[in-house]
């Protein structure tokens, strides 16, 4: 059977509904590029199952330039392909092989690079990795439209390709990073699924610095900052990276009410990301105004007890610049003052 690049679209398994990844079931990619990505066009954009999206290097390609899937358990192959360079035929690799692996160490070369393209039957073998290499060095950059690989069991796809680019400028913390960064790409598309809406499309790259600086950590557009000093101290507070990321998604024009952009946030985190164990009792007192934890825990009371899905509903208000006071008595039949009376009342019970 021919490969066919028109299959492409409409054979390809995405990620369901939320699902946390830790509850996914079946094979897993890892994919890493061995260059950065130019702007935004990352890695994972070679396998999303879209070949109008690709990776591209931020330099030119040269020998020994990697794009490798990792798999979380071997799968057996049955075909394997790859198209590089652009839309328009410009930046095919002309030095290439396709590479496969059946414990992520040892490599070996199963197809050479064509035109621009490389494709192989391997006859269900088993498979642990694969990975296009770049075997001359070349002028254009590594142009990756889209890695194709027909497996039992599937392999999903990145529904929402994400590069996350770590400048650890501490180096007592770059082990630490290596796991937050792979923690926060893991949970990225549950967060980007949990608060999709209709025409939105979430970033796909996020620049992130940590360095001796104050306070926890912040989050301008798609860049992140962390202190050093914090996660230092903190080495198990990834949720706080978790936390920031969820900023990117939001992508919310205005940063008001600050109160609800924030409960929002740690309501994503705390009731979805956190174990139970780690999670903030919720206590009584304070106001929805107090952001964060206890905003959270308010929205956490009303999506239980009264109106499943109103932070979704809400963060799309917010997103489409839509959010106004009176949303709350429409989408749970009582304003924000009674719910809250509402709230305080139920630690009596
Ligand atoms: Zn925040």
């Amino acid at each position: 059977m021919r490969l066919s690049w028109a299959a492409l679209a409409v054979c390809v398994p995405v990620f369901a509904a939320p699902t946390p990844p830790d509850k996914l079931t079946g094979p897993q990619p890892w994919l890493e590029s061995s260059q950065q990505p130019a702007g935004d066009r990352v890695g994972q954009c070679a396998f999303d199952g879209d070949d109008t999206t690709s990776y591209k290097s931020a330099g030119p390609a040269k020998s020994g330039d990697t794009l490798t899937v990792e798999l979380s358990e071997p799968v057996a192959v049955k075909e394997l392909a790859v198209l590089t360079g652009e839309a328009d035929g410009s930046a095919k690799l002309a030095a290439g092989a396709l590479e496969v692996s059946v414990d992520g160490k040892a490599w070996e070369d199963v197809a050479k690079v064509d035109a621009g393209t490389a494709k192989t039957k391997l006859d269900g073998r088993q498979v642990k990795a694969l990975r296009l290499k770049v075997t001359a060095d070349g002028t254009d950059p590594l142009v990756v439209r889209e890695l194709w690989l027909s497996s039992t069991p599937a392999v999903p796809r990145y529904s929402y390709p994400l590069d996350l680019l770590v400048d650890c400028q501490a180096a007592d913390l770059k082990d630490w990073s290596v796991g937050m960064r792979r923690t926060v790409m893991t949970w990225w598309p549950f967060f980007c699924e949990m608060l999709a809406s209709d025409g939105y499309r979430p970033a796909r790259r996020i620049d992130m610095d940590i360095k001796e600086q104050d306070g926890v950590a912040a989050t301008g557009g798609t860049h992140i900052t962390g202190s050093a000093q914090w996660f230092r101290a903190h080495r198990d507070d990834v949720g706080a990276m978790i936390h920031e990321s969820i900023h990117v998604i939001q992508h919310y024009p205005r940063y008001d009410p600050v109160w609800l952009v924030e409960g929002i946030t740690d309501w994503a985190r705390w009731w979805n990301y956190e174990t139970l164990g780690h999670r903030p009792k919720p206590r009584p007192g304070g106001s929805y105004r107090d952001s964060y934890q206890r905003t959270g825990a308010f929205l956490d009371w009303i999506e239980t007890h009264r109106a499943p899905g109103l932070t979704v509903k809400l963060s799309t208000a917010m997103r489409r610049n839509q959010y106004s006071p009176d949303v709350w008595a429409r989408w749970t039949g009582a304003d924000l003052d009674t719910l809250w009376a509402e709230y305080q009342a139920s630690f009596a019970k």
